[in-house]
């Protein structure tokens, strides 16, 4: 078992949190047009990157987004910090 660190409830079990993206993902402007195979790149090419990530999770139990700093090679958590401003 992993805990991960949810920046509005504190450390809780991995169990409950969710994958949702990698971070600083640029959706492709859709008031232009915009080709099926770009559209699909971005929806699911991922970078896979091996070492230091950025991504963003949901800690299912509050609902809130963040974003989780972590090492793709060791699992291990760098950091976590909320998306919205008011979160600590
Ligand atoms: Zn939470």
């Amino acid at each position: 078992m992993q805990v991960f660190t949810c920046p509005f409830c504190g450390p809780r079990n991995e169990t409950e949190f969710h994958f949702v993206a990698e971070a600083g993902k640029v959706r492709p402007d859709t008031t232009q047009p915009i080709s099926d195979a770009e559209w699909a790149t971005y929806l699911h090419t991922q970078r896979n990157e091996k070492g230091p990530v950025r991504e963003v999770w949901m800690h299912t139990t509050c609902a809130e987004l963040f974003v989780m700093q972590r090492d793709s090679v060791t699992m291990a958590v760098l950091g976590t910090q909320a998306l919205r401003k008011d979160g600590s």
